[in-house]
């Protein structure tokens, strides 16, 4: 009789093109919670194409199935920092259709590429309304509680779209 070794399977380590399953929990520098995962389906992204920030990102390289972090994501390598050239006044007629605007409320605005942003009403005054295109989290250091479920590799095909497919990925 020969008996052989029993070599666990060596896990996959998260590398550029990992399609990766996290659950997660993100909190402010203040810790309120922002966003968790907890009693949903975890996150699937592609890894190392920019489907996240880069910050955490970074931090789940080289890292695999079952690990467990804290990473803390300073606002250069979240969602930038807040840029004072987004924050202007325009306006009431601007707001074409809108009766009371009133602070917080969110509009889609066009830019002058085309592209469509989101914006937000900071400010309500007499003599314009003050706009603010800035990301919500710009300027945040971002607090995420991270525990990895799974890691496989890419199929071609993903690869080729550049994000994860199948259960929380994309379905086309
Ligand atoms: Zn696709």
């Amino acid at each position: 009789m020969f008996l052989r070794l029993h070599e666990p399977e060596a896990s996959l380590k998260i590398a550029k093109n990992s399609v990766v399953s996290i659950h997660y929990k993100l909190t402010d520098g203040q810790g309120t919670e922002l966003d968790s995962s907890a009693g949903g389906d975890p996150l699937v992204y592609m890894h190392g194409v920019g489907n996240i920030i880069s910050g955490l990102e970074d931090a789940l390289t080289g890292r695999e199935k079952g690990d467990e972090l804290e990473v803390t994501v300073p606002p250069e390598d979240g969602y930038g920092p807040v840029l004072e050239q987004l924050v202007q006044k325009v306006p009431h007629s601007a707001f074409q259709g809108v009766d009371d605007i009133q602070p917080g409320m969110q509009f889609q605005a066009q830019s002058p590429d085309g592209s469509m942003r989101l914006i937000r009403v900071a400010k309500v005054e007499d003599d314009g309304v003050v706009i603010d295109a800035n990301h919500p989290l710009a300027g945040e250091t971002l607090h995420f509680e991270v525990s990895v479920s799974d890691v496989r590799e890419a199929t071609a095909e993903e690869i080729e779209h550049g994000h994860a497919h199948g259960d929380g990925g994309h379905d086309h």
